[in-house]
C-alpha cells in the first residue's frame, strides 16, 4: 500500500505543470523532505536521488525544501551537530545533482521554534548545549517536558550563532533561498523571562523574524521563505486546532515583517476555501500554499493557485513528514514499509 502523502503528490504535483506565475514560467512544484534527529545523516541521499530522478522529476517536481537542522557537520559549532549529520561534501553533491536536473534546492534550518520535540523525547543541540536561549514557560516540570521548546526571541547571544549555521547550510547546499521553519512556536513572554516578560508576543515574534531576515536577505541576498501559522489569528479565521493558527497572540506580527518574505501556508484538514491565503496576498506577500495526506485539502489548493490572478501564489508545496529521508524515499519508490 502506497503511504498516503504519495498519493497526494501523484494527483496535485502535475495538476500544476504549465501554471503561469509572475517570477516564473512554471508553478513552484515543491516536495518537503525532512532530516531529524539520527536519521538524517549522508545515508539516506544516494536512495533519495534515485527517487528523485524516478519519481519526483517525472512528476514535474522542481523545488526540493531540504530540512537539514542540526543534522549537518558543522565547522563553526561543532557542538550544534546531531547524531547522523550530512556532510558539506554531500550537500554540495546534492546540490550539483539537483541543479542538474532544473530543480531548487531550498534548506530549511527551524529557527526560533522546534527546538525540541513533543514529550521531551528528542532535543536539539541549541538548548543541551545553550540552555540559556530557553524561554522557559511558566508550566509546571512535568508539563513542560511535553511542551516544544523554543529559544528566547531577545536572547542577544543566539542570533549570532544561528547565522554562522545558517551561513554553512547556504554554503554547503549552494542556495539562494533559505526556509527559517518557524512554525508551532509555543511560549512566548513567558513571565520567566527577564527579557521578555509584558511584552507583545506579536512584536516579538516579528522581533524574530526581522533578525533573521536581516542576515538572510539583508547580509546575504537570498529568498527567505518561512512557514505562516504563526502570523494567523485562530480566533479570526476559525482556522485549525492551535498548531496551523496561531492563539498565542503572535497574529500581529504580520503586519510588521518584511513583505518579501515567502509565506508557506500550511493546512491539513480538508476546507473548501483558505481565508489565510487570501490574507497574505492582500498583506502583500507571496504564498506557497502546502499540504500532506488529505487529498481533498490539497486539491482545493492546488485549485486556488491555479485561479490565481495576481501572481503571488507560487503553487503547491507537498509535505510527508518522513522523518529519515532515505524512509520517505523508499516509500516514493515502492520499496518502503512505512505508511506514514
Ligand atoms: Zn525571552
Amino acid at each position: 500500500m502506497k503511504p498516503s502523502f504519495l498519493k497526494t503528490f501523484l494527483v496535485l504535483l502535475p495538476a500544476l505543470l504549465g501554471v503561469k506565475t509572475a517570477t516564473a514560467d512554471t508553478a513552484w512544484r515543491g516536495v518537503h523532505v525532512m532530516a531529524w534527529g539520527s536519521a538524517g545523516g549522508n545515508e539516506g541521499l544516494p536512495v533519495l536521488k534515485r527517487a528523485i530522478d524516478e519519481v519526483l522529476q517525472p512528476l514535474g517536481v522542481n523545488v526540493l525544501v531540504y530540512e537539514v537542522g542540526y543534522n549537518f557537520a558543522f565547522d563553526s559549532h561543532p557542538d550544534m551537530r546531531f547524531d547522523d549529520m550530512i556532510t558539506q561534501e554531500a550537500a554540495h553533491d546534492l546540490a550539483r545533482f539537483c541543479r542538474e536536473r532544473g530543480i531548487r534546492l531550498i534548506p530549511q534550518f527551524n529557527c526560533l521554534g522546534h527546538q525540541s520535540w513533543v514529550n521531551g523525547d528528542m532535543v536539539f543541540p541549541l538548548m543541551t548545549v545553550h540552555p540559556e536561549f530557553e524561554e522557559v514557560p511558566d508550566l509546571p516540570e512535568e508539563k513542560r517536558a511535553k511542551t516544544l521548546m523554543n529559544w528566547c526571541p531577545l536572547h542577544p547571544d543566539v542570533y549570532p550563532l544561528i547565522f554562522d549555521l545558517i551561513d554553512e547550510i547556504t554554503e554547503a547546499f549552494e542556495a539562494d533561498a533559505f526556509h527559517v521553519g518557524m512554525d508551532e512556536i509555543l511560549t512566548f513572554a513567558s513571565p520567566k523571562c527577564p527579557r521578555c516578560a509584558g511584552k507583545d508576543p506579536a512584536e516579538l515574534m516579528a522581533h524574530a523574524v526581522k533578525e533573521l531576515h536581516g542576515h538572510i536577505v539583508g547580509k546575504r541576498g537570498m529568498t527567505m521563505l518561512m512557514w505562516g501559522d504563526r502570523l494567523l489569528d485562530k480566533k479570526a479565521l476559525n482556522m485549525g486546532d492551535g498548531w496551523e493558527a496561531s492563539d498565542k497572540g503572535t497574529a500581529g506580527a504580520i503586519d510588521r515583517i518584511p513583505k518579501d518574505i515567502i509565506i508557506c501556508d500550511w493546512h491539513y484538514s480538508a476546507q473548501e476555501s483558505y481565508p489565510s491565503i487570501d490574507l497574505f496576498l492582500e498583506k502583500g506577500f507571496r504564498v506557497w500554499p502546502a499540504s500532506w495526506k488529505n487529498e481533498t485539502a490539497g486539491l482545493h489548493m492546488v485549485e486556488r493557485a491555479k485561479a490565481d490572478t495576481t501572481g503571488k501564489i507560487l503553487g503547491y508545496l507537498g509535505t510527508s513528514w518522513v522523518v529519515h529521508p532515505g524512509h520517505f524515499a523508499q516509500a516514493l519508490l515502492g520499496e518502503g514499509t512505512r505508511k506514514s
